[in-house]
C-alpha cells in the first residue's frame, strides 16, 4: 500500500480551501468493522454552507463560460488520477464502509467510469434548429448549466454516488456543493484532494462535512442560489427534500429506495439464476437500493432452487473487509443489525422457516450473516420493507399474471429481475413489471452506459447514459425575428 493517508483528510473543503468549522466542532468517522475512530472530520454547520454556497456562485461565472472542451480536458485528468490512486482511494473507503476491498476498487473504477463518460458527453450537449412558424423568424435552442447544484449523497458507495453527480453536473457548466452521509465523509474529501491535483478551479467542488444533516439540507434546499438537488438516499429524506425545495422551485433529481423483485420462473436457469441472486442480494452486504429484495420461485422449481441458493450462500466468507477473500463484510452500523435481527423475528413468528444463517454472527459487532428465510409471505415485514441488508426472502408463485402483480403491489419502483428463457415472457415480463430497470437473466444491471433510476416512490430522473447530462442542462429557446 502507497502512503493512502495523502487522501485522509480531516478538513472539509470550501472555495479550494481546507477548512475547520467556525466553531471548532467536529465529529469521528468510525470504521464499522470495529467501531474504532478513524478520524475526526469537521462538522460544519448553516454559515459554511452558505460559504460554500457562495463560492459556487462566484466560481461558476467563470466555468459555465470555459468550453466544453477545457471542463473535459480537467475532467479527464480527474478520470486518471482516480483510477492512478484506486488502491488508496479504495482502502480509505474500505476503512470507513466496511465492503470488502475487492468490492471497494470495483466502486472507485465504477465511480471513476462517470467521469471518463461525462467528459465525453459534456462536449456534445448540443441544441437543435428547430423549422420555424413563420418566414420572417428563426427557432433554436441551446442548452446551458442550471447552475449552482448541491449533492446529496449516502453512505453505501462513498465514493460512485458523488462521482455520479458532480461529474455530469461540472461536464455541463455547474459548479458543485456535496454534503456527503456523515458516516462516509472521507471518501468524498479524498475527492477534493484529487480534485486539486487535477486544478479543477477553486470554488468548483466544495465538500460540506456534518453531523448536521437536517440543517445543512435546510440551506441547501432553501437558499435561492441553489438551482438544483441532486439526493441518493431513502424515500422518507427524499419527500422531506422535495418539499424544501418547493419554495425556490428547484430542480430536483431523487434517487430512493427500492423493493427489488428477483422472479425465478420454471423455465430459468437454475445455476445462473442463483448466481444472479447472490450478484444481486449480498453485494455490498446487500446496502444498495438495487439489491434484490423479494425473490419469488416457481412452485415447481422452489425445493432446488432454494437447496442450490443455500449451498452456494453457505460459502461466502464474512470479515473484516480488508481481509483477502471477504465476500460479506460488517454492516455499517447496530441500527441496521437490529434492523435485520427484527426482520428475522418478525417472519420467523408469522411462519417463515430460517433457512440459513438468521443468528446473531460470532464475529459480533456489525456482522449479519447471509441468511435465507422460506416462505415469506406478504404480511411479513421483510416482504415489504427495504431490508438493505444480507437477508433473502423466498416467496412461492404458480402464475405468471400472479407473480407479475405481487412484483409491482409495492409503492417502489426502482430495480426488478427476472429469470426466463421463454423469448416471448422475457419481452411480456419486462414490459409488465413497473420498475425504472429490469434486468433479465442477469443480477448485475449498473453501468455507467445505461440510464439508472426508479419510477413511483422510488425517484424522479436518470443517472448514467446519455440522459444523466441533461438533468443539469435547462433548455433556452431562442426566438430570432425581423428576418
Ligand atoms: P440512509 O437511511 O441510507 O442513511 P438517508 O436518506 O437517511 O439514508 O441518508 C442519505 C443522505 O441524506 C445522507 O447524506 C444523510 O446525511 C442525508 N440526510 C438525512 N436526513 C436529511 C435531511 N433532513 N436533510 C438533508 N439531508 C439529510
Amino acid at each position: 500500500m502507497r502512503d493512502y493517508k495523502r487522501f485522509l483528510k480531516e478538513k472539509a473543503y470550501i472555495n479550494g480551501k481546507w477548512v475547520s468549522a467556525q466553531n471548532g466542532k467536529t465529529f469521528e468517522v468510525r470504521n464499522p468493522f470495529n467501531n474504532d475512530k478513524i478520524i475526526e472530520v469537521p462538522d460544519l454547520g448553516k454559515e459554511e454552507t452558505i460559504q460554500a454556497i457562495v463560492s459556487a456562485k462566484v466560481a461558476l461565472e467563470k466555468w459555465k463560460n470555459e468550453t466544453a472542451e477545457y471542463r473535459a480536458r480537467l475532467l479527464k485528468k480527474l478520470f486518471n488520477l482516480q483510477l492512478d490512486f484506486a488502491d488508496e482511494l479504495a482502502y480509505i473507503l474500505t476503512l470507513e464502509q466496511g465492503k470488502p476491498l475487492s468490492e471497494a476498487q470495483g466502486e472507485i473504477k465504477y465511480g471513476a467510469s462517470f467521469i471518463e463518460w461525462f467528459a465525453e458527453e459534456g462536449r456534445r450537449t448540443y441544441g437543435e434548429t428547430i423549422p420555424s412558424n413563420a418566414s420572417d423568424k428563426r427557432v433554436l435552442t441551446i442548452k446551458q448549466p442550471v447552475g449552482v447544484v448541491a449533492a446529496i449523497t449516502p453512505w453505501n458507495f462513498p465514493n460512485a454516488m458523488i462521482t455520479r453527480k458532480i461529474a455530469p453536473a461540472l461536464a455541463a457548466g455547474c459548479t458543485v456543493v456535496v454534503k456527503p452521509a456523515e458516516s462516509t465523509p472521507l471518501s468524498a474529501l479524498a475527492i477534493a484532494v484529487l480534485a486539486e491535483m487535477a486544478g479543477i478551479p477553486k470554488g468548483v467542488i466544495n465538500i460540506i462535512t456534518t453531523n448536521k444533516p437536517i440543517e445543512v439540507g435546510e440551506e441547501l434546499t432553501s437558499n435561492s442560489i441553489v438551482k438544483k438537488i441532486s439526493f441518493t438516499g431513502s424515500t422518507h429524506v427524499g419527500k422531506i427534500l422535495m418539499k424544501q425545495c418547493a419554495e425556490t422551485v428547484k430542480k430536483v433529481s431523487m434517487e430512493l429506495g427500492g423493493n427489488a423483485p428477483f422472479i425465478v420462473f420454471n423455465d430459468a436457469d437454475i445455476d445462473s439464476a442463483v448466481e444472479g441472486v447472490i450478484a444481486s442480494k449480498f453485494r455490498n452486504s446487500g446496502q444498495t437500493c438495487v439489491c434484490t429484495n423479494r425473490i419469488f420461485v416457481h412452485d415447481s422449481i422452489y425445493d432446488e432452487f432454494s437447496y442450490k441458493l443455500s449451498k452456494e450462500v453457505g460459502k461466502l466468507k464474512i470479515g473484516n473487509g480488508i481481509e483477502q477473500g471477504i465476500a460479506i463484510g460488517p454492516l455499517i452500523n447496530e441500527k441496521a443489525v437490529s434492523f435485520l435481527n427484527n426482520l428475522v423475528e418478525d417472519a420467523s413468528g408469522k411462519g417463515a422457516e430460517v433457512i440459513i444463517g438468521g443468528n446473531l454472527n460470532k464475529l459480533g459487532g456489525n456482522f449479519f450473516p447471509p441468511t435465507i428465510l422460506g416462505n415469506v409471505s406478504e404480511e411479513m415485514d421483510v416482504y415489504n420493507k427495504e431490508i438493505f441488508g444480507s437477508i433473502a426472502p423466498l416467496i412461492r408463485f404458480t402464475k405468471e399474471e400472479e407473480v407479475i402483480a405481487m412484483a409491482n403491489n409495492t409503492p417502489y419502483g426502482l430495480a426488478s429481475y427476472f429469470f426466463s428463457k421463454d423469448y416471448a415472457r422475457v419481452w411480456r415480463v419486462s414490459e409488465g413489471l413497473d420498475y425504472g430497470m429490469v434486468g433479465v437473466n442477469t443480477g448485475k444491471i449498473s453501468t455507467t452506459v445505461a440510464p439508472f433510476g426508479g419510477v413511483k416512490e422510488s425517484g424522479i430522473g436518470r443517472e448514467g447514459s446519455k440522459y444523466g447530462i441533461e438533468e443539469y442542462l435547462e433548455i433556452k429557446y431562442i426566438c430570432i425575428g425581423g428576418l
